[in-house]
């Protein structure tokens, strides 16, 4: 891929995506410029509730790649397994009253993928599912999934870039926008807001919900569904509870300073973009929120908001990811993908692979821009 016998690689985003990918990419021989606009972990990988899981109706090959990805992760869990920010301690899901037929389809749709799930009843979580009070669970049962679980995304950041330095990598941070200069073809450099341009041979392109942009830039449509999240974290409290819940109302889990990470979907509707391009939630609408999960624990504990952020949650448009190759530019790659957190390790590893060899990998057939044409 390069006349250099090290091949240059910068990639631009200092979330989980580009954290992963510029850390494989040092750790195969490239060398390599970490970019970001801020500081790292400023975007959704800073504000992300981050299950581990392969949980829903995915189609087969995203089922799969999912799967390769938790894989990943238990491989690093066997090699640090004295952290506090990657857990497998499961996770327990349940449906309204009501929706007891969709419960019971996810099951078997687990069942039939080999995806270990085990129907409860609320004694049975009583006894297997510590922190969770069993009032809260309906009389069809929630289903219990004891190969899951979560990833503090902050903290994993800061594990691959001191990995990263170790490898000789530049961590450049507070750089402002960064974007592709390509010529006669081929990318040629970066160019960065405030920072000198650097001469590369490859850039991957990790902004996260900024990726369709760019690609529009070059004439790519990659359709977007990207919508605004919300994550609180409570200040450290005593639960009991190890596994992630997803609940009718609310989704949570532990966090390695003794608190909870919470969210749920139902509170987009509820956050306002103002005109400077910050955003406003009611305090009524955190109250809700806590309230809910606090419902869903073992003596309803109180609990209180230490800091929540609010922000683009990026998604493509037809729910799966856009990985690889970018137009008829040589050498410019993109990541744009919702479920981020279960998948950085592997996408990061591919990606990789791809912009070393310029072989590209069987696994990220189905995910390639080419797809909307
Ligand atoms: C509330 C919430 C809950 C979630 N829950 C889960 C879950 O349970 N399980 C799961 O797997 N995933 C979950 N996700 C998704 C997951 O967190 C994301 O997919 C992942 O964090 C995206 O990482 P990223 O690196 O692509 O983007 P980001 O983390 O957004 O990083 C992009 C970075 O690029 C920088 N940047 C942008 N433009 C430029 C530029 N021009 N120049 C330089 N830098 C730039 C930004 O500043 C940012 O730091 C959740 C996300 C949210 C928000």
């Amino acid at each position: 891929m390069s006349n250099h016998s090290q091949p240059r690689v910068a990639v631009i985003g200092g979330g989980v995506i580009g954290v992963s990918s510029a850390y494989h990419l040092a750790r195969s021989g490239a060398r390599v410029w970490l970019v970001t606009e801020g500081a790292f972990s400023s975007g959704a990988s800073g504000r992300s509730l981050s299950w581990i899981n392969s949980a829903s109706g995915w189609s087969e090959h995203y089922h799969r790649f999912r799967m390769i990805a938790i894989d990943r992760y238990r491989t690093l869990f066997a090699h640090q397994p004295a952290q506090d920010w990657l857990r497998f301690d499961g996770g327990l899901m349940w449906q309204p009253p009501e929706k007891a037929d969709a419960l019971h389809e996810i099951h078997a749709y687990q069942l039939a993928h080999g995806y270990e799930s085990h129907l409860l009843t609320a004694e049975q979580v009583a006894d297997q599912v510590s922190g969770v009070d069993p009032a809260a669970i309906p009389a069809q049962g929630a289903i219990w999934n004891p190969g899951e679980g979560w990833v503090d995304l902050p903290s994993l950041i800061n594990y691959l870039t001191e990995e990263l330095i170790g490898y000789g990598a530049e961590l450049i941070t507070n750089a402002g926008k960064a974007s592709v200069i390509s010529h006669g073809g081929h990318v040629a450099k970066i160019s960065i807001e405030r920072h000198d341009a650097i001469g590369v041979d490859a850039v991957l392109v990790a902004t996260g919900f900024g990726v369709p942009r760019l690609a529009a830039e070059l004439g790519v449509t990659i359709p977007d569904a990207t919508s605004t999240a919300m994550l609180i974290r409570t200040r450290p409290v005593e639960t009991g509870l190890r596994a992630v819940l997803n609940t009718p109302r609310v989704s949570l889990r532990p966090a390695p300073d003794g608190g909870l990470a919470v969210d749920a979907d139902w509170t987009t509707s509820h956050i306002d973009l103002r005109a400077d391009g910050t955003y406003r939630v009611p305090a009524e609408t955190i109250d809700e929120l806590l309230a809910e999960a606090s419902d869903a624990l073992t003596g309803a504990p109180a609990l209180s908001a230490a800091a929540y952020g609010i922000g683009p949650k990026p998604v493509p448009g037809d729910g799966e990811p856009v990985l690889g190759q970018l137009g008829g530019i040589e050498g410019l790659y993109v990541a744009f993908t919702h479920s981020g957190a279960t998948l950085a390790l592997i996408i990061g590893e591919l990606l990789g692979y791809e912009i070393i060899t310029g072989e590209q990998h069987p696994l990220l057939t189905p995910f390639r821009v080419s797809r909307f044409r």
